[in-house]
């Protein structure tokens, strides 16, 4: 494979084809950079994903990529795919971390993580639903929708069998559970694993207009800012602004490439500690507005600039979540299925990093089984070394998302 971090072209036909056949479950951002790595390689992979299309589904508007995951992604996507992700995030956060009090009284102000700020050229923020369809891009039908995956197993000549909920069945001699928090393969696979509950929130997106832009507080806009009330709620914004217009990105450097197109927006969490109404129906069982309208009741009492940020957002996109952490897992000893992101190692998004790691696995695999294919290493063997190193930085990730930056200023009084 080529060096991690070297952005590469496309994959050369005439490198020999392997016999392996890998069967990747879920076309989340994991699942599909590996998928774009491992077609470089030549081997043969399809994604499955339950979902009848490409959509966001509900798992946050998007998210910063660190150097770690721009390292993965350059690694496994062709050059023009790469550069087609760089032009059309948006640029890292500038300014400070910055807590308020809902009142909008500043409690504290800190320079943003070294994360962020020591690599300004490799940090970027990320449209979720436009990087996956630049992941899903040249896959042709090498992704297949509305295929909900169930279980597998062995078949009479040895071989693993992926079963979906369709009745469909796949032969495989590697199936890779890419498949989020609630993976069915880590069910079949680990199924003891436990998580620890880390609260819930809700998620909202603002369409940024110059009216609105002129009423949100700055710190809110360029740095990394939260405001904290003393019933613990806490809301945290960030915006999205591509560096370049979709249409002129995608016609410079893969004019093949549909992009849906996306306006500037504000992506918000009210993160809750209230137990009665995170456990109520009408908490998980709200539509969009209705959630809005609850999340619009929490603040109601808050600063004017920080109430414009929810009153103005588009109540269909406001949804609830719950966060979870992973406990550690032991390597299993089933040969043939492997687990890869959210699926073995979900984690708060306290640090920013649940994708990252996502990606950086779906490198390091595609580096394993590139030496399979090559003939350097049996499928046993690469497993194996893929699993071990996953796991110890899997969980070191998740482990430092336990304490999320600024977390003590971060905690309600009393
Ligand atoms: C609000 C929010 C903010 C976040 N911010 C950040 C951030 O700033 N930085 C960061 O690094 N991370 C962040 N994360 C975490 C990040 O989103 C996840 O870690 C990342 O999406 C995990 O990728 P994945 O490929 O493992 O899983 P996912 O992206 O969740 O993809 C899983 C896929 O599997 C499919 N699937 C599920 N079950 C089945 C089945 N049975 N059969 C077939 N398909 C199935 C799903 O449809 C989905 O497409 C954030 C998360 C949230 C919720």
């Amino acid at each position: 494979m080529t060096d991690p971090g070297v952005p590469r072209d496309s994959h050369d036909p005439a490198r020999p084809a392997t016999n392996l056949r890998v069967l990747v479950i879920g076309g989340g951002i994991g699942g599909l950079c590996l998928a774009q790595g491992l077609r470089a390689e030549g081997i043969d992979v399809t994604v499955f994903d339950r979902a009848p299309s490409m959509t966001t589904g509900r798992q946050g508007y998007g998210f910063h990529i660190n150097e770690t995951g721009d390292a993965a992604l350059s690694a496994c996507l062709p050059t023009h795919l790469y550069e087609l992700y760089r032009a059309t995030a948006s640029p890292a956060a500038t300014g400070d971390f910055v807590l308020f009090t809902a009142g909008l009284r500043e409690i504290l102000r800190r320079p943003l993580p070294a994360q962020t700020v020591d690599r300004p050229r490799v940090g970027v923020g990320v449209n979720r639903q436009t990087l996956r369809e630049i992941l899903s891009a040249e896959l042709g039908d090498a992704i297949r929708y509305n295929s909900e995956f169930r279980r597998y197993d062995t078949g009479p000549a040895g071989r693993l069998r992926a079963h979906f909920a369709d009745g469909a069945g796949e032969d495989a001699d590697l199936i890779v559970g890419a498949d989020g928090a609630d993976s069915a393969v880590r069910g079949q696979l680990v199924p003891d694993a436990g998580f620890d509950d880390f609260g819930r929130s809700i998620y909202g997106r603002t369409p940024l207009t110059p009216a609105l832009t002129d009423r949100i507080p700055p710190d809110f806009l360029h740095g990394m800012a939260r405001a904290k009330d003393d019933r613990g709620r806490t809301l945290g914004a960030a915006r999205f602004t591509a560096i370049e217009p979709f249409p002129r990105a995608t016609a410079r450097l893969a004019p093949h490439v549909r992009l849906t197109a996306t306006g500037d927006y504000l992506r918000w969490t009210l993160s809750l500690r209230e137990e009665g109404l995170v456990g109520a129906r009408r908490f998980w069982g709200s539509t969009g507005p209705a959630l809005q309208a609850i999340a619009e009741d929490l603040v109601a009492t808050w600063h004017p600039g920080l109430r414009a940020i929810i009153d103005n957002a588009d109540a269909e996109a406001t949804y609830p979540f719950g966060i979870f952490c992973a406990r550690p897992v032991q390597r299993w000893s089933q040969p043939g299925v492997t687990l890869l992101g959210d699926a073995i190692h979900t984690m708060t998004p306290g640090r920013g990093e649940g994708a990252n790691t996502a990606l950086r696995d779906a490198a390091l695999l595609t580096a394993r089984l590139a030496d399979v294919a090559a003939g350097r290493s049996a499928l046993s063997t690469a497993i194996a070394a893929y699993e071990t190193e996953m796991l110890r930085y899997g969980f070191e990730a998740v482990e430092n998302s336990r304490r999320p930056y600024f977390a003590a200023p971060m905690k309600p009084r009393g």
